[in-house]
């Protein structure tokens, strides 16, 4: 029982707890081994409610207010973050984005695909030449008639071969922010290639690709907000996404705990339980009051996003806090566990794989660090 959370939304924790005990935890291991998650998942994603679960009910969501939304990414991070990935981005970088910046027109050709799990979508920003400086973007989109033309590549994208759809940030305008704009773009295109990348150190089983956007041709319905308003667009859907970024690292830094406080009882050395040395209990307890903390940033930064209140530091302070907590707690946890956290038959060693790119996606630790630093002094170390 938390102290802090409504009853019903102790019930949506619990039944998410449920859903990730039978559907993700007996298969994580072999899914990560395979560096593939089985596309019917997303069958089951959908079905439970989860790939739509914080868009408005009247857009076909679950209406999950922000910190319920967090207890469904905590437990998916503690059971699989290459699946967490997947609710995240359907429900925040995509779903949100659509839902908050696109027009009737565009919420109702894609938001029911999204709920239904028929039509995932993706968010591409990163480029091949930019990625924390992403007023850089090198990708055009040129006016041809009532149509735009795209070319240019991206990199890294979350779905990237699994989407029917991708947003594509694209360059329209003036070397800067203020020349980006957000389109649309079906995955079917003429023109428009995914490959996945292999071969990543963590979330092996989540889909993530190289897109390249060779005269792909989008009608000006596609663009979604204004022209020169991309960089807007994509900066609000990155504010959304830190928080269930957040959540989903807290679930990675209480698994490693539960996972640590589990095996400790269970391992003797030296004719008595690791359980019992000092030095093992203070990783244990520094693991436990960082989860605490990271949990309790983030419900803050949720909070003030359902009370309708700005939270764009909250959340970086929240994802910057969250994912370097995740990744002190797994690399702990590989330690209490000494040779068995080192190979996969135990959890930990995947945590530890999954974590490492909290610090660099959705903002990297160093873009935070700036985050924080210009809400407290009002100067811009970047732009
Ligand atoms: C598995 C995975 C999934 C991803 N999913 C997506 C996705 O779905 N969509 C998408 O658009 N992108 C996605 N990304 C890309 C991710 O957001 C970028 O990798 C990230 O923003 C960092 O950009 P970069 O890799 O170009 O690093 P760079 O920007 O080149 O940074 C390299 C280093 O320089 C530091 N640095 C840069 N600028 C500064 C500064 N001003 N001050 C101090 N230090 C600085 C960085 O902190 C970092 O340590 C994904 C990446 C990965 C690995």
């Amino acid at each position: 029982m938390d102290l802090t959370l409504t009853a019903e939304q102790e019930l949506i924790r619990e039944s998410a707890r449920e859903l990730c005990q039978a559907e993700l935890v007996p298969h994580a291991q072999a899914w990560d081994r395979a560096e593939e998650l089985p596309r019917a998942l997303v069958g089951t994603l959908a079905e439970a409610g989860f790939l739509a679960a914080a868009l408005p009910e009247e857009l076909g969501g679950g209406g999950l207010d922000s910190v319920s939304y967090c207890l469904l990414c905590e437990e998916l991070g503690k059971a699989d973050s290459s699946v967490r990935g997947i609710v995240s981005v359907s429900n925040g970088l995509y779903g949100k984005t659509i839902a908050n910046w696109g027009t009737e027109d565009q919420r109702g050709r894609h938001l029911p695909g999204l709920a239904s799990g028929e039509a995932l979508g993706c968010y591409a920003l990163t480029e091949p030449g930019c990625g924390s400086d992403a007023a850089a973007l090198a990708t055009r989109a040129e006016r041809d008639g009532d149509d735009w033309v795209l070319n240019g590549s991206k990199v890294f994208i979350t779905l990237g071969s699994w989407a029917a759809t991708a947003i594509v940030f694209a360059r329209t305008g003036e070397p800067g922010p203020r020349g980006i704009t957000a389109f649309l773009v079906p995955t079917d295109s003429d023109g428009f290639d995914g490959r996945p990348l292999k071969g990543k150190l963590g979330l092996r089983a989540q889909d993530t690709a190289e897109l390249s956007l060779d005269s792909v041709r989008v009608p000006d319905s596609a663009r979604l907000g204004d022209e020169g308003q991309g960089f807007k667009v994509a900066m609000s859907a990155l504010d959304n996404g830190r928080i269930s970024l957040a959540a989903g690292c807290v679930g990675i830094a209480q698994g490693c705990l539960d996972a640590s406080v589990s095996y400790a009882k269970e391992r003797e050395a030296f004719k008595r339980p690791i359980a019992g040395f000092q030095l093992v209990q203070q990783l244990l307890a520094e693991m436990h009051v960082e989860t605490e903390a990271a949990r309790l940033l983030t419900w803050k930064a949720a909070s003030l996003a359902d009370a309708g209140l700005p939270y764009t530091t909250e959340a970086a302070v929240a994802k910057w806090y969250a994912s370097e907590a995740a990744v002190r707690a797994a690399n702990a946890a590989v330690q209490v566990l000494g040779g068995y956290g080192y190979v996969d038959e135990y959890p930990v060693a995947k945590y530890l794989r999954d974590a490492r790119v909290t610090t660099l996606y959705e903002g990297t630790s160093q873009i935070q660090t700036l985050i924080v630093g210009r809400a407290l002094t009002g100067e811009p170390a970047f732009t």
